[in-house]
């Protein structure tokens, strides 16, 4: 049976903790709570200020309490604006990002300008694996697709307390062993695949990471998620919408019809997603 996240929800009752969720978290326990259970969103995304930042990012909601406690006041509740650049390639990481909502691209730029995603990170991971895990820089972007909510950490502060948090250890190897196979199969099927296909694999590994049916779309953007030119991406997203699979306009697409979409794309997506919910969850 594959491990998933458990929030370890029941065995967090004692007054320090609530009170370290309301004051450095701004969430009330009980509001916490009936969130968790019922999965529901908080809603679109808000302006910075801890007091407003729904947690229900995975991996930090998977911390057994004494790890989580050791973290939580270094935590800042963090707002993901559209396109904002979390990180640059070859730069020192200095923050590592844990999504609540929205989701993040992690690309690979190469010197002529061409660039193309490798992972795209939700509220099941967080953004600065590597920097974790001992890499103090990447070779890597990571920029903003989906706005939204999270929280931010300085990434020294938690290498710091790498050593007291082995549920953590074993979380980000997860993710790291999950981003390698997504990057896997991006190349795969970058290579072998045709961008109607790859352009609905994209969508639909989106809308799992995000659960919204409108999601961002220019040309240009796509272009760089997908390693292809805009014009192959325009004709790509033509042909979808005459289709009746989506339909875009004003800088966002909609998702008109899952299972045509479905049946557009490569497996890579399924492929994507299986492997993220055997590592852990999606
Ligand atoms: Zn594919």
């Amino acid at each position: 049976m594959p491990m998933r996240f458990q929030p370890k929800i029941s065995s967090v009752r004692n007054k320090s903790l609530r009170r370290l969720f309301r004051t450095r978290l701004g969430v009330e326990w009980g509001t916490y709570i009936t969130k968790l259970k019922s999965g529901k969103r908080r809603g679109p995304a808000q302006e910075p200020g801890i007091s407003s930042a729904p947690l229900s990012n995975r991996l930090l909601l998977g911390l057994p309490p004494e790890e989580f406690t050791l973290l939580s006041p270094e935590l800042e509740a963090f707002s993901f604006r559209s396109r904002q650049r979390l990180h640059e390639p070859g730069s020192e990481v200095e923050f590592v990002f844990f999504p609540s909502e929205g989701t993040v691209s992690v690309v690979l730029e190469l010197h002529d300008g061409r660039s193309l995603e490798v992972s795209m990170v939700g509220k099941e991971g967080c953004v600065g694996t590597a920097a974790l895990l001992g890499m103090k820089s990447v070779q890597l972007g990571a920029t903003v697709q989906v706005p939204g909510t999270g929280f931010r950490i300085r990434a020294e502060v938690i290498r710091d307390r790498l050593s007291a948090t082995p549920i953590l250890q074993m979380l980000l190897a997860r993710r790291a062993v999950a981003e390698n196979l997504q990057a896997s199969q991006i190349a795969a099927c970058t290579r072998f695949h045709r961008i109607e296909q790859r352009l609905a694999r994209w969508l639909l590994v989106c809308r799992a990471k995000t659960g919204v049916e409108r999601l961002p779309f220019t040309q240009e953007f796509l272009a760089e998620m997908l390693g292809a030119g805009r014009p192959s991406v325009t004709l790509a997203a033509g042909a979808l919408q005459k289709a009746g699979v989506i339909s875009y306009n004003r800088g966002t697409v909609r998702i008109e019809s899952t299972s045509k979409l479905e049946a557009a794309a490569c497996d890579c997506y399924r492929a994507i997603l299986e492997s993220e919910t055997e590592l852990g969850d999606c």
